[in-house]
């Protein structure tokens, strides 16, 4: 039996509570523990791939092409650990799997209720995504006191009272709020947060109490008082500048030493050595450069939408002690309005996106790029504008366009597979079965870089795997058109059957890039990918005038 340690949040959301489950658990692995993370969500959506990303934030895919909540992005940009769809499970899914085991006669006839058999499914469903590490983090979506997280806060609650507290640990997650007006910090929410926790059966072990400011050791035995969660178990987590920071305070708090102890890890742990999390921090905290990137996209008020390319941005310039700033555009106001709000960025982004609104936007962004020498990355969507404005513009592809915006376009030049297959019939060779057609490409997929090209530099290999989330593909019938136009394919599928990656010559264009898949879902603040990283490294040699920074090259 994998030990767990349960986070539930209390008094408001969006409080960090899967940033403070992943620093935790990155200070385990850091002490040598195998860890895994995963997250129960209360919504009956069976996943988040149909979920807006105005609400709920960016779909964040995992190797086997789950699409899951963007806190699983948190957990792997933290631990090393690779995710999968066992680990992000919504009410809407065991609901799915309860029924479907009532309609298959799998109860014998019993009366099938919310407890024991949603219960138990949401345990067995733990136990899954669990097994075989040395300790796992169970976070639970919402805050206490919904009514749609009751089952799961009650399978928790069984799972502690049948394993005990050597199996099971409690850490709560709250709002400890400054009150500028009377001058104090107010611990009455956690106490009735906890109130309510104690009233389903749940005494927290661990508090984690987020305030604006460090919560002083007064207030921390008041809460201890009020909550009966010992006091060095009362850790405060104030707001930090950098992310990255977390782990080092969780730590210097003894909070991984808590859990430790009271899992009975004594044996496994070694000490800490957070000497990686301490230089990602110091990159973050002493900039030698800075560049300023534009993100061209559709949901720019909903940063969440964007979560990982945003974050992948900043570790490629951690690398290299970069500070990147974000400027976030509406690709449908620089249709509207026009694309002054490009002028003097250091590099362009386009990242994914679905739909018409906007698209005309990101092509006239690529554009924008290409003729004005501006660093280039298009990403997913974000390649589909590149070939679109490029087959429009240099290709002299007359409406040229992706059919998913334009049916009707004359030059389709971006279609679903079914719809160039049945126009040439030069996709035989792939699979049949592989049923990309009107169905989503969904997770990690190799791909064949070419020689000499700028993706195969940056990759320094012959072969990769990315993250794929797309239905929409380069169409084959004209890659002969585009390529004797100048447009390079650099990456292929390894059938070589799908475009991957393109790009413009490097004699013509110091920096762009475009690729089908998404990256930014394997960027790490510790490793960076090569992508981004080359592409911030572009950023910065255009403002430094075009002059190559040799030192940034070697
Ligand atoms: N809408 C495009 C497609 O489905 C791009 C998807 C994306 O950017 N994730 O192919």
């Amino acid at each position: 039996m994998t030990p767990l340690i349960f986070v539930t949040g209390g008094v408001v959301s969006s409080l960090g509570k899967g940033i403070a489950a992943a620093s935790l658990a990155s200070i385990l692995e850091a002490r040598g523990l195998k860890v895994t993370m995963m997250k129960l969500d209360p919504y009956i959506n069976v996943d988040p791939g149909t979920m807006s990303p105005f609400q709920h934030g960016e779909v964040y895919v995992t190797d086997d092409g789950a699409e899951t909540d963007l806190d699983l992005g948190h957990y792997e940009r933290f631990v090393h650990t690779r995710l999968s769809r066992k680990n992000s499970v919504t009410t809407g899914r065991i609901y799915e799997n309860v029924i479907r085991k009532e309609r298959r006669g799998d109860y014998l006839g019993a009366t099938v209720q919310v407890i024991p058999h949603i219960t138990d499914e949401i345990r067995r469903c733990i136990d899954e995504a669990t097994e075989g590490f040395d300790v796992a983090l169970v976070e639970i979506g919402g805050t206490v006191g919904d009514i749609e997280s009751l089952p799961f806060l009650e399978a928790i609650r069984q799972v502690r009272t049948e394993r005990g507290p050597e199996k099971a640990l409690f850490m709560h997650l709250t709002l400890v709020p400054f009150i500028a007006a009377a001058g104090e910090l107010k611990t009455k929410p956690t106490q009735h947060s906890v109130k309510e926790l104690r009233s389903i059966g749940i005494q927290p072990d661990v508090l984690l109490c987020r305030s604006e400011q460090a919560i002083p050791d007064s207030e921390r035995r008041k809460i201890s008082l009020f909550t009966n969660v010992s006091e060095r178990a009362v850790i405060s987590v104030p707001d930090v500048e950098v992310l990255y920071r977390v782990p080092m305070g969780l730590h210097a708090q003894g909070l991984d030493e808590i859990v430790v102890n009271q899992l009975k890890l004594t044996d496994k742990a070694g000490p800490a050595d957070l000497s990686e999390w301490e230089s990602v921090l110091d990159a973050a905290l002493h900039p030698l450069d800075e560049v300023t990137i534009a993100v061209v996209g559709k949901y720019v008020d909903h940063q969440d939408a964007y979560k990982s390319v945003g974050e992948a941005l900043k570790h490629g310039g951690l690398r290299q002690r970069t500070r990147v700033n974000l400027k976030w555009l509406e690709a449908q106001e620089l249709e509207e309005s026009g694309l002054a709000g490009l002028e003097g960025v250091d590099g362009i982004l386009v990242p994914g996106g679905f739909g018409d609104r906007g698209f005309e936007g990101k092509v006239l962004t690529s554009q924008y790029a290409r003729e004005h020498s501006v660093p280039y990355f298009g990403i997913c969507y974000g390649m589909q504008a590149a070939v679109v404005d490029f087959a429009r513009h240099v290709a002299g592809l007359e409406g040229a366009n992706s059919t998913e915006n334009d049916r009707q376009s004359p030059n389709p030049v971006i279609g679903l597979i079914t719809e160039w297959r049945t126009a040439s019939g030069d996709v035989e060779k792939r699979d049949e079965k592989s049923d990309l057609g009107g169905t989503m490409r969904l997770g990690l997929q190799e791909q064949r870089l070419k020689p000499g090209t700028l993706a195969h530099e940056l990759y320094g290999k012959d072969v990769v795997a990315e993250r794929h989330r797309h239905r929409y593909e380069f169409n084959n019938r004209y890659r002969t058109q585009l390529e004797d136009a100048g447009l390079v394919i650099a990456g292929k599928s390894m059938d070589d059957t799908l475009v991957e990656v393109v790009e413009l010559p490097r004699d013509k264009h110091p920096w762009f890039l475009a690729c089908q898949a998404h990256p930014e879902f394997l960027s790490t603040p510790r490793g960076g990918h090569p992508l981004f990283i080359g592409f911030i490294r572009a950023a910065r040699e255009k403002k430094a005038g075009g002059k190559l920074l040799k030192e940034a090259r070697a």
